[in-house]
């Protein structure tokens, strides 16, 4: 069909755009609009025009654009697809990516506890969970495993780990390595990252008190680091391994889902110490993924996957032939207009 030509041609790269509402804080109406919608039937649906300083329009196009009006449903229908491909033995990336406040943790987490409100994550577990029960009616018996891992200035921090008492792991909330976690790849494309946690997951209700779990792990990293969770990576991985008992057939996909730190620019000059060092991390990494994908789009013959911890770590289910989408998240707030045009630049590029 259309859309998997679509892929192929494109490297299996997708990009998708999506407007937040405007929030009491934005100070709307002090301003003009600062994003339009090309409404020519060729860019419908997937064209985005930024207007700086009332006149300069900057146009984009991306494979789809959500206005400010798109549900986490209406989202979701259009990746459903892809995270049924990790179930067919796929690996897949999808990440979010934009300046702090433009939603990124609301397109992947949302509001779980607000049907309406779920983000990505918890729907394409429940997908998932629904789909691989349906299919053991043809056989099919699946074991999904869980990580949930934090990068924070080029350091990975397990946000499954507890400790004896059965608390949470503190030693690494101030950003203190106490291991290593080193990644390695194996021959068979599978990642192993040393010492990280992996939990086997059988039904939505325990990958959700994980999820729980990692997000009280990131906030207590939060107060202590200055609001770290904006300046960290967060990596949701479900590796998914199906066998078919009659047929004998095996697949093993794997589905990252992946909240990326803040991409905005910190001001150089009022930056230093660890805050300068968080920013520069930050940037490096952001860069370091787009240079990836950019290279990998281009079918570039070498791909810098060793230049982030990101992307290192996600080495396997970048190339060859895995699938990733990127969703860029756009603030319509008026005094974000330099960084949105930013963000589109970047999307652009990698698109
Ligand atoms: P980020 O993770 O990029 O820093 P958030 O996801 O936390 O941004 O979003 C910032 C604020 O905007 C939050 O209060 C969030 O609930 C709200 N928000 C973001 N996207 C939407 C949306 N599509 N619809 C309604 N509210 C949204
Ligand atoms: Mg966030």
């Amino acid at each position: 069909n259309l859309h998997n030509t679509i892929l192929e041609l494109k490297g299996n790269i997708r990009v998708f755009c999506r407007v937040r509402p405007l929030l009491p804080d934005d100070g709307a109406g002090t301003e003009k609009a600062v994003i339009s919608y090309p409404t020519s039937t060729e860019s419908l649906g997937r064209g985005i025009d930024l207007i700086q300083n009332a006149g300069q329009k900057y146009p984009f196009t991306f494979d789809q654009v959500f206005t400010h009006d798109a549900s986490q449903q209406d989202v979701f229908i259009e990746i459903s697809q892809l995270v049924q491909s990790a179930l067919d033995g796929y690996k897949v990336c999808i990440f979010a990516y934009g300046q702090t406040g433009s939603g990124k943790t609301y397109t992947m987490m949302g509001r779980p506890e607000v049907p309406e409100q779920k983000g990505l994550i918890p729907r394409s577990l429940e997908q998932i969970f629904q789909t691989s029960q349906s299919l053991s009616a043809q056989g099919w018996k699946y074991k999904m495993q869980a990580s949930m891992l934090e990068i924070y200035n080029e350091t990975i921090r397990d946000l499954l780990s507890v400790n004896r008492s059965g608390g949470l792991d503190m030693t690494r909330a101030d950003g203190v390595v106490g291991k290593h976690y080193a990644i390695k790849h194996d021959s068979n494309g599978d990642t192993h990252v040393a010492d990280l946690t992996i939990v086997d997951v059988c039904s939505i209700k325990e990958v959700s008190s994980l999820l729980q779990q990692a997000a009280q792990s990131r906030s207590v990293g939060k107060t202590q680091m200055n609001e770290q969770s904006s300046r960290s990576h967060f990596v949701f991985t479900l590796r998914i391994s199906g066998v078919n008992e009659s047929t004998e057939q095996q697949v093993h996909g794997v589905l990252n889902l992946i909240d990326l730190a803040g991409s905005e620019r910190l001001s150089r000059s009022g930056a230093t110490g660890d805050r300068l060092k968080e920013t520069q991390a930050i940037n490096k990494s952001l860069s370091c993924l787009s240079d990836v994908i950019f290279a990998l789009a281009k079918k570039e013959d070498h791909v810098p996957f060793r230049n982030s911890k990101l992307t290192y770590l996600l080495q396997p289910c970048l190339g060859g032939d895995s699938k990733t989408l990127m969703f860029v998240n756009i603030s319509p707030d008026p005094s974000s207009v330099g960084e949105s045009l930013c963000s589109l630049r970047f999307a652009a590029r990698v698109n």
